[in-house]
This record gives structure tokens, sequence and C-alpha cells, in this order.
């Protein structure tokens, strides 16, 4: 943990020093007394993401459409966390997610919005309104109103770390994932706005862009649509959710104190910016 101490730890437009800080312990991230919700977290990325954060003393809010597997998750991380049912495709359940956390706990530390839809894999020619509708709905709607519900919370208590997982296929496009690709390119943007908007509140707000990660979304495309991502990954490999959550707990963690509105990579090399 680190405290009031000698080394100035840089200095404001003013020129005078911003906080002094000594470090005592190195804190390896620790998360001992924060609240943080995590969605999408009843299985996959999610699910690795809420683990990393519970090891690391987190009390995690699992918010999932998926109650039974979400409550099972829960606990199975520490006797605090629990699980909070939430379709992040409507708002009203975000907001009843967004009271349920505040009424058990009293704060958010640490929202990541994780939840999200691959859609179906066919060419523009063939998605429908429907299909569009609904990608945008979770990957990007409910992206945004978990942040405008969380975000006064944070602003009051300034602190509050935010993470998105966002996509590869945000930044490079992926053929036959228009209304995918499209929602993360709009969560990416959505991260550098937001963070600029709060820099200066102790609120951090960064992007996670996994390329091809081993979990059941991966079902919803077919062996084409996988292989042709995964050719595309200089590793040679995909991912595993435990290295998506590695970035993630260094993003949640109050070590990241001087990143904001930056979109991490974690894809083996793919996307060249
Ligand atoms: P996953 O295994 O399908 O898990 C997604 C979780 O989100 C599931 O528990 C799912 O519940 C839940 N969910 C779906 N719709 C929801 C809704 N409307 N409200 C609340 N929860 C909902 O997916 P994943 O691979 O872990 O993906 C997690 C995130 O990483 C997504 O945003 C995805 O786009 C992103 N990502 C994944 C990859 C990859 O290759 N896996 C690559 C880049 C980015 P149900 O099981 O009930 O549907």
């Amino acid at each position: 943990s680190a405290s009031a101490g000698d080394k100035p730890r840089g200095a404001a437009v003013s020129g005078k020093p911003h906080r002094r800080v000594r470090y005592r312990v190195i804190s390896m991230f620790e998360l001992n007394g924060q609240t943080a919700i995590v969605t999408g977290a009843a299985t996959g990325i999610g699910e690795a993401i809420a683990r990393r954060l519970a090891a690391a003393g987190a009390t995690i809010a699992v918010a999932d459409l998926n109650l039974p597997d979400a409550t099972t998750v829960a606990g199975s991380l520490n006797d605090r966390s629990f699980a909070v049912e939430c379709d992040v495709s409507r708002r009203d359940s975000i907001e009843r997610a967004v009271e349920s956390v505040l009424s058990k706990t009293g704060q958010i530390d640490i929202l990541v919005n994780n939840a999200g839809i691959a859609g179906r894999a066919a060419p523009i020619w063939e998605q429908t309104e429907e299909d569009w509708n609904r990608a945008i709905a979770i990957n990007l709607t409910g992206v945004f109103h978990f942040c405008r519900l969380v975000a006064p919370h944070m602003l009051k208590r300034k602190y509050g770390r935010i993470v998105h997982i966002a996509s590869i296929a945000g930044k490079e496009g992926n053929p036959n994932m228009v209304p995918y690709s499209a929602s993360k390119a709009a969560v990416i943007a959505l991260t550098k706005s937001l963070g600029k908007e709060v820099a200066t509140s102790g609120i951090c707000v960064n992007a996670v862009s996994p390329a091809v990660i081993h979990t059941k979304i991966l079902d919803q495309l077919t062996p084409a649509q996988v292989a042709y991502m995964t050719e595309r990954i200089p590793m040679r490999r995909t991912g595993t959710p435990e290295e998506v959550a590695a970035v993630v707990h260094f993003l949640a963690s109050p070590d990241c104190s001087f990143v904001t509105g930056q979109c991490y990579d974690a894809s083996g090399g793919r996307a060249t910016y």
C-alpha cells in the first residue's frame, strides 16, 4: 500500500506536486475492502476476471443474465461475493442491479463491463435489423447505461476504476461480424471519451481488447470464422480467459493511477496499433 511520504508523484498543470507517495509494501494490485461489479461473470472471461479480483481481496457482484450460474460462481469466490441478476440490454435491469449492489455494500470501486455477444457470423446483407440492434444493445448500450449510473457514485467518492472488455474486432474489423465489430469500436471510443471526462476525479477508464479467447462465445461463430481470426494472431494460438483477467487486474487496481482512456490488447500481438 502507498501513503503520504517523500517522493512527488508527478506535478499538476500548475507545477505543484500532485501527490506524494512512499511505498511501504509492494502492493501487487491489492483490492482489499473494494467492491467490483463484473458483468457477464457467470462464465468465460468474466468469470476469470471475477476470480482474479476476488483473489486480490475484492468483493465481487457477479452480474449476469444466468442467475443460477452467477450464484455458483459467487459462492465459490469468497463469503462476501454475491450474484446479481442483470440483463445488460435493459436499462431497468441495470438500474436494479446497481441499486442492489449499493444497498448491499454501499460502494462500487470497480466496474468491469464484460458481458457481450458475438452475434451471428454473416455478411451484412444477411444481418437483420434485429441482429444489429441486439449486438448494439448488449455490447454498447449496456456499457453506456452502466457507466452513466455508476460514474456519479465514483465521482462523489473521488475514486473508481472502469474497465471495458472490447475486442480486436473493434480495431481491425472482422469480416462477417459487422454489428459486433462496430459495437466494440464504439466501446473503445466510449472509453477514450469518458476517460477524459473524469480524468481529474480519481477515476480511470480503460479497455482491454482480446483476440480469440477460448470460451463458449465461439459457439456463436462458424469454425471457419474462428480459424480466420486465430490465423491472424502472431503467437499462433488462442488466449485464455486468465490471460485477459491478468490485464484487467492491473487496470482495476489503485496501481493504475496514471493510465486512462487507453485500450490494452490481449491478442498475442494481433493489432498493429
Ligand atoms: P461468454 O463465454 O459467452 O460469456 C458471456 C457471459 O455474458 C455469459 O455468462 C452470458 O450469459 C452473459 N451475457 C450475455 N448476454 C447478456 C446480457 N444481455 N446481460 C447480462 N449478461 C449477458 O463470452 P466471453 O468469451 O467470456 O466474452 C466476454 C466478453 O469478452 C464479451 O464482451 C466478448 O465480446 C469479449 N471478447 C471475447 C472474445 C473471445 O474470443 N472469447 C474475444 C474478444 C472479446 P449466458 O451464458 O446466459 O448467455
